[in-house]
C-alpha cells in the first residue's frame, strides 16, 4: 500500500508491487517491506519482500524477450528510449518528489536528477544506432575479417539509494539501447522510483520481460543473479563491500561485472586558484545530497598560504546552508538516508576532534532532531584521523594544508579508491601535469560538478570496473565477435 499522503499529480508513478515479465505482483509469500521518509520518519508505504524465486521469475521471463528484442532494429529500439525521455520529463516534478520523499536530498537536487535520469535514456536512444563494427584487412591474401557487436543477454542491476533514479537510468538505458534486458533490484529505502519508472517505461513501449524491477532480500535476489546462468552480466553500484562480495559471486560461471563503488574524492586548491569559484565549487562538490554520494569532496586540500583564507570562506558558506525537510524548496541540505549514517558522520568528528582538529562550523546534530545534522567543517585535519583514510558519507567537510604540488598528488593517491577528484588552477601546465598524475577516473579542473551522461563516469583502483553514459557506456552490455571470411579469391 502507498501511503495517501503522497502528494503527486500523477498517482498513476505509486506502484506497490514488482514489475515482473509486464504483470505488477507481491512477493509469492505475500510479505512487504515498508519504506519511510527520513525527514519525517513517516511511512511512505511498502513493497514486496521478494526472494530468489521471483528474481528467477524475472530472469527466465527476460531471457525469453531478450531473445525477440535483440532481433528487432535499431531505429525501434531507439523510438522507445525517446518516448522513455519523454515521459520522464513530463513528470519531472512528480519523480523528484518521490525521490526527495524517499531519500531525502532537497526538490531541487531531485528535479536536476530526473533531468540527469531522462538525459542517458535520450542520450542512449542517439547511441542505439551507433553500435558500429570493423572491417580488418584479411591477414591472409583471400580472407577478410569482420567484427561486430551483440548483445550481451539478461543484465542483473543492483543500485543504491543515494540516487534511485539516476543509477538505474544509466544502466537500463545502454542495456534497452543495445537489445539487453534487465532484471533489476532498487534498493530497500528507494523502491518507488524504480517501480515509477518501470510504470513508465511500459508507456514508452518497452515490451514485457525487457525491464523488471524485483524488490526484497538483497542477498537472495543478489545470489540469485550471479548464479543463474542465463544472467550474463551483472551491473552494480554501492559499496565497494558488496561490489566486491557481487564480483567474488559471478566469478564461478564467469560473469561480465561492472562495479562502481566508494570513493574518497580529493579536493585541491592551489594558491593561483581562483579562490572564491574553488569556495563555491568545494561547498558543491560537498554538500551535494548532505555528502551523500560517491563523488563528493572527501579530502579538501589547500595550499598553505591560502589556508586560512580558504578555510574562513569555506565555513562561512557552509554555515548558511538551510537545512530541513526537502520538500520545502529553501532547503538546501536534507536529512540523512539513516540513524548508522548519523553514526559514521558523529565518529568521523569525534574522532578528528580528539586527535587535534578544530570544528569551524556544526560539529552536531541538528536542532531539527531526526536524522538531521548539521553542516560541518573540520580545520587542522592530518593525514592520521579516520576521516582522512575512510569515505565519510555525510556533511562533514575536513580541510588539509599542504605545501607542495608533488606532495598533495602523493597525498591525495594515498588511498585504495580511485573514482573522481577535483582541483582548482589557474596555471596550464600544472593543469596537464595534475590531471595526469592523479590515479582516478574523473577529474574535475576548476569545477566541483563533473557529472553528465555525455561523459564517461566511473573508476579505477577499488573504486570499481567499466564506465557509464558516453559513447563508452554501450560496451559492456556488448560482446564483441569476429567473423573469418576466407575463399575470397580471383
Ligand atoms: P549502502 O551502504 O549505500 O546502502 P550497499 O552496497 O549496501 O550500499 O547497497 C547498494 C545496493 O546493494 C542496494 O540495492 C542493496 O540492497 C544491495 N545489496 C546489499 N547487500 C547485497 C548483497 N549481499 N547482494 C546483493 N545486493 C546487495
Amino acid at each position: 500500500m502507498v501511503a495517501e499522503t503522497i502528494n503527486i499529480k500523477n498517482k498513476a508513478l505509486l506502484k506497490d508491487q514488482c514489475y515482473i515479465n509486464g504483470e505488477w505482483m507481491g512477493a509469492n509469500d505475500g510479505s512487504s517491506s515498508e519504506v519511510t521518509n527520513p525527514a519525517n520518519s513517516e511511512r511512505l508505504g511498502s513493497l514486496p519482500n521478494c526472494g530468489a524465486d521471483e528474481a528467477i521469475l524475472a530472469i527466465t521471463a527476460a531471457n525469453k524477450a531478450q531473445k525477440i528484442w535483440a532481433k528487432t532494429d535499431a531505429k525501434e529500439r531507439s523510438s522507445v528510449l525517446k518516448n522513455l525521455h519523454h515521459l520522464m520529463l513530463e513528470n519531472q516534478m512528480d519523480l523528484a518528489t518521490i525521490i526527495t520523499l524517499e531519500g531525502g536530498k532537497p526538490i531541487s537536487e531531485s528535479l536536476g536528477e530526473i533531468a540527469y535520469a531522462a538525459s542517458f535514456f535520450e542520450w542512449f536512444s542517439e547511441e542505439a544506432k551507433r553500435v558500429y563494427g570493423d572491417l580488418i584487412p584479411g591477414h591472409q591474401y583471400d580472407r577478410r575479417t569482420l567484427v561486430i557487436k551483440q548483445p550481451i543477454g539478461v543484465v542483473g542491476c543492483i543500485t543504491p539509494w543515494n540516487f534511485p533514479s539516476a543509477m538505474l537510468a544509466r544502466k537500463i538505458a545502454p542495456a534497452i539501447a543495445v537489445g539487453c534486458s534487465v532484471v533489476a533490484k532498487p534498493a530497500p529505502e528507494t523502491p518507488f522510483s524504480a517501480t515509477a519508472m518501470a510504470y513508465l517505461s511500459e508507456l514508452a513501449g518497452v515490451p514485457k520481460g525487457i525491464f523488471n524491477v524485483v524488490t526484497g532480500d538483497a542477498e537472495k535476489i543478489g545470489s540469485a543473479m550471479t548464479s543463474h546462468k542465463d544472467v550474463k552480466k551483472i551491473t552494480f553500484t554501492g559499496s565497494t563491500a558488496v561490489g566486491k562480495h557481487l564480483l567474488k559471486a559471478s566469478a564461478d560461471s564467469v560473469k561480465k561485472v561492472s562495479l562502481e563503488l566508494g570513493g574518497h574524492a580529493p579536493f585541491i586548491v592551489f594558491d593561483d586558484a581562483n579562490l572564491e569559484a574553488a569556495v563555491e565549487g568545494a561547498v558543491i562538490a560537498k554538500y551535494r545530497n548532505s555528502g551523500q554520494t560517491c563523488v563528493c569532496a572527501n579530502r579538501i586540500y589547500v595550499q598553505s598560504s591560502i589556508y586560512d583564507d580558504f578555510s574562513q570562506r569555506f565555513t562561512e558558506k557552509a554555515s548558511e546552508l538551510v537545512v530541513g525537510n526537502g520538500l520545502d524548496e529553501s532547503t538546501q541540505q536534507g536529512p540523512l538516508i539513516s540513524e548508522n549514517a548519523i553514526e559514521k558522520v558523529s565518529n568521523h568528528i569525534e574522532d578528528a576532534k580528539n586527535s587535534g582538529a578544530i570544528i569551524t562550523t556544526g560539529g552536531n546534530p541538528h536542532s531539527l532532531g531526526g536524522l538531521f545534522f548539521e553542516p560541518t567543517v573540520l580545520t587542522g585535519v592530518s593525514d592520521e584521523m579516520l576521516i582522512s583514510k575512510e569515505e565519510t558519507f555525510g556533511p562533514v567537510a575536513p580541510i588539509f594544508s599542504f605545501e607542495t604540488e608533488q606532495e598533495v598528488i602523493e597525498r591525495a593517491n594515498n588511498t585504495p579508491y580511485g573514482l573522481a577528484a577535483y582541483f582548482y588552477t589557474t596555471d596550464l601546465a600544472k593543469s596537464w601535469r595534475v590531471s595526469e598524475q592523479l590515479d582516478y577516473g574523473m577529474v574535475g579542473l576548476n569545477t566541483g560538478i563533473i557529472s553528465t551522461e555525455m561523459a564517461p563516469f566511473g573508476g579505477v583502483k577499488e573504486s570499481g570496473i567499466g564506465r557509464e553514459g558516453s559513447k563508452y557506456g554501450v560496451d559492456d552490455y556488448l560482446e564483441i565477435k569476429y567473423v573469418s571470411l576466407a575463399g575470397i579469391e580471383d
